[in-house]
């Protein structure tokens, strides 16, 4: 069971640790977008069509894959870092962590988070 303090801490850890990997993802998607488009712009002029389409694919792919491990992560860090229901062990994320902080109870199990 946490303190009120204790709660309140561990609240402001996880929202700057969210907020931290939010902003990383955001910028390493806007940023590998802007990679592949300028790279597909050189491509444009320097090779036949179907060699384009290939380096458009790769491109495409290589995009998904930074913005859908960069999600993974920020998945990761939202577990890892909310506070946990001492009860049954469930972090408190989003809507449970704002109906925790409100009643001092867990929004899974029912049990007193803060004490
Ligand atoms: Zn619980």
């Amino acid at each position: 069971m946490f303190t009120r303090d204790e709660f309140n801490l561990t609240k402001s850890k996880y929202s700057k640790a969210v907020k931290k990997h939010s902003i990383i993802l955001a910028v390493g998607s806007v940023m590998s977008g802007l990679f592949s488009l300028q790279l597909l712009k050189w491509c444009d002029d320097k090779f036949t069509p179907n060699i384009r389409i290939l380096i458009s694919l790769i491109t495409f792919f290589i995009f998904l894959t930074i913005v859908f491990l960069l999600y993974l992560k920020l998945k990761k860090i939202t577990n890892e870092t909310a506070p946990k229901c001492p009860e049954c062990s469930k972090p408190m994320i989003g809507e449970a962590l704002r109906i925790s902080s409100a009643t001092g109870k867990c929004e899974n199990c029912g049990g007193s988070v803060i004490g």
